[in-house]
C-alpha cells in the first residue's frame, strides 16, 4: 500500500532533517508509530499524504509515486484515497459535525456526496457517540468530541490509507479503544491500510507492527 525509499525531506530555512531510507506498509496492514515529540512523526504523514513534498526519494501509494504527482492531481489522489486525522483536527469553525464530516466531498472533484454517504456519515456518528451532537460547530462541542468529528471525516470517504496523528490523545481511556477499534472495522471493511501515530501505550497491541521512530531514523528499515 505504501512504499517508502531514500526519503529526504527539510522545512525551507529550518535545520530539522528527515530521512527515511525504507518503509512499507502492506495492504491492509496496521502500523504503529512512536517516538519523542520532535522527530518527526507528522512531517512524514504529511509527506505520505502529499501535503508537502520530499527533497529526495519516493514515495509510493498504491503504486502511483504521489512525490511525482502535479499539485491538483496530488490533492485529487489524497481526497480519493487517504483519510487522514490530523493532530489538531484541522475542523472547520463556521461548518456544523456533519458538514465537517462531509466536507471531503466539497472538495474533491471525484466524490459524489449520494444518500449512501451521508448514510455512512450517520452511522459513523452513532458509532463514534457523537449522533447527537452533528448540528453543532466545533465551538460548541468538547476536544474530544471534536477528535470524533474528526476521525468520521478521515474514514466517511472509504480511503485505501488511513493516516492518523495521535487521534485519541483527547480521549479517556474507555473512547480511545472503542474509537480504535472503529478505526479498525471501518479499515477492515474497506480493505484499508492503516497508519497511526500514537503516545497511547495500552493501545499498541491491537496492532500488527510498532515502529519506534528514534531507532528508525538511526537507519534501520522496517
Ligand atoms: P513530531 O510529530 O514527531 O513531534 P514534527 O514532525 O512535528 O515532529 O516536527 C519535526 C521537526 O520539524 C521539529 O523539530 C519541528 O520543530 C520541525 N518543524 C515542524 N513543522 C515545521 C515547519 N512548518 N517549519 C519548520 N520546522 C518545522
Ligand atoms: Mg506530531
Amino acid at each position: 500500500m505504501v512504499k517508502v525509499a531514500d526519503l529526504g525531506f527539510s522545512y525551507p530555512g529550518g535545520d530539522f532533517r528527515l530521512r527515511v531510507p525504507a518503509l512499507t506498509l502492506d495492504d491492509g496492514e496496521r502500523l504503529a508509530i512512536v517516538g519523542p515529540s520532535g522527530s518527526g512523526k507528522t512531517t512524514l504523514l504529511n509527506l505520505i499524504a502529499g501535503i508537502f513534498r520530499p527533497n529526495t526519494g519516493r514515495i509510493d501509494i498504491a503504486g502511483t509515486d504521489v512525490a511525482a504527482l502535479p499539485d491538483a492531481a496530488r490533492r485529487r489522489f489524497r481526497a480519493s484515497t487517504i483519510g487522514f486525522v490530523f493532530q489538531d483536527f484541522a475542523l472547520l469553525d463556521y461548518l456544523t459535525a456533519r458538514q465537517n464530516i462531509l466536507y471531503p466531498y466539497r472538495i474533491a472533484p471525484g466524490l459524489r456526496l449520494d444518500a449512501a454517504a451521508r448514510a455512512r456519515a450517520e452511522a459513523l456518528a452513532e458509532a463514534s457517540g457523537i449522533a447527537d451532537k452533528l448540528d453543532r460547530h466545533p465551538e460548541a462541542l468538547s476536544q474530544g468530541e471534536q477528535q470524533r468529528v474528526a476521525i468520521c471525516r478521515a474514514l466517511v470517504t472509504e480511503p485505501k490509507l488511513v493516516l492518523s496523528d495521535e487521534a485519541t490523545g483527547n480521549l479517556d481511556p474507555e473512547s480511545k479503544t472503542r474509537i480504535l477499534d472503529l478505526l479498525f472495522a471501518r479499515a477492515e471493511e474497506a480493505g484499508a491500510s492503516v497508519l497511526a501515530v500514537t503516545h497511547d501505550h495500552e493501545l499498541l497491541p491491537k496492532f500488527d507492527r510498532v515502529l519506534d521512530f528514534a531507532e528508525f531514523r538511526q537507519g534501520r528499515p522496517a
